[in-house]
């Protein structure tokens, strides 16, 4: 990138106040944002309704897309298809495309990296480096939306569960979703997009409070502290106890429902005890909970949790009428998993 400024950085109203100080009239900002969010276009030589001194202009002040695409890897059922992108200051992160019934699903990274240092997660393995600005998270949604344009096709979900925990980043990640949602532009709608948290108790709160209900999944893996401690280590710092509150808040403030993520990992949580205390602890909250047969990466040392304690564990919430079903790997082919984005980082070309 040879500019340091990012046009997607920028809600409607910062692009009208930015193009003013450059002397041009409010509709710039509607063409501009049209040409970028609905046209797709990913430079401004392409914003042809524009005086080409304009265009210029804009050129050697801002860039329009910040990703460049390295590598794209497609699962062999081709449903899902993961890419590999480096930002302008060389660092690197992913996003995954798939593709369900009726539904284009981006999932996307909010973070380089992640700080809180799951031990089953190959992103959390591999340390934190930076935030990422709403722009390069918006990016990561317009590239997709510009591929599926060709074929005739929408981006229709975005669900942050790529490389970092998007509670951390929540500012970018809120504007993001607003420029997303606004209908001047792609206008995806609120419900369109899910946040999913390791259980940071102050965004789930703020989250509970924005005018645009949008998805909440809540990764939670254990029922009880002493293992969460372990497998989710911002347990520490937000106990299930503060954690199903924050959620109970967010459930009665927007009627929608909580996802719980559990990841079945054997021997570890996949106990039938385990299965009734978790429904014990979800009885009566407005939830539904993905058990999910682990992914495994290389450096991990838990190992997927057999089918037969999965459908023990699901006869178990069943009983206490915890909603609840077992959802579909995706992608394990392309290490495009939850917690499996960036293990095959060290063969990055570049
Ligand atoms: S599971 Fe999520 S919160 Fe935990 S280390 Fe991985 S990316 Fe971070």
């Amino acid at each position: 990138m040879q500019n340091e400024m990012l046009i997607t950085d920028l809600s409607y109203a910062q692009l009208e106040s930015w193009l003013a100080t450059l002397g041009e009239p409010a509709f710039r900002a509607r063409q501009v944002f049209e040409w970028v969010y609905r046209s797709l276009v990913s430079d401004f030589g392409g914003m042809t309704n524009l005086p080409s001194s304009l265009r210029e202009r804009l050129g050697t002040l801002a860039e329009v897309q910040s990703l460049e695409l390295l590598e794209t890897i497609g699962s062999a059922n081709g449903l899902s298809q993961k890419g590999l992108f480096r930002l302008h200051d060389q660092e690197t992160i992913e996003a995954v495309l798939m593709y369900y019934e009726g539904r284009r699903t981006v999932c996307i990274s909010s973070q380089v990296g992640c700080a809180l240092s799951c031990p089953f997660c190959a992103t959390g393995q591999s340390g934190f480096q930076r935030n990422l600005t709403s722009g390069e998270i918006i990016s990561q949604v317009l590239h997709y939306a510009a591929q599926l344009k060709s074929n005739g096709e929408m981006v229709s979900n975005v669900v942050f569960m790529g490389m970092g925990e998007p509670m951390a980043n929540y500012e970018a990640v809120w504007q993001a979703i607003q420029v997303l949602n606004d209908a001047r532009g792609l206008g995806l709608g609120g419900r369109r997009f899910v946040i999913s948290t390791a259980g940071l108790v102050p965004g789930i709160q703020k989250l509970a409070n924005e005018h645009v209900p949008v998805g909440l999944a809540v990764s939670l893996h254990a029922p009880t502290d002493d293992l969460r401690d372990r497998l989710v280590p911002a347990n520490r710092h937000y106990p299930i106890v503060q954690l199903i509150e924050a959620c109970r808040e967010y459930t009665e403030r927007t009627r929608r429902r909580v996802s719980f993520e559990y990841a079945l990992m054997d021997g570890v949580n996949d106990a039938r005890e385990q299965a009734q205390a978790l429904g014990e602890l979800l009885q009566g909250l407005l939830c539904h909970v993905n058990l999910i047969p682990l992914n495994p990466t290389a450096a991990c040392e838990y190992r997927p949790a057999p089918r037969a304690s999965i459908m023990a564990f699901r006869k178990e919430l069943n009983r206490l009428g915890v909603a609840n079903t077992v959802r579909l790997a995706r992608g394990l082919d392309i290490q495009a998993g939850c917690g499996q984005l960036r293990s095959r980082l060290g063969s990055v070309p570049g």
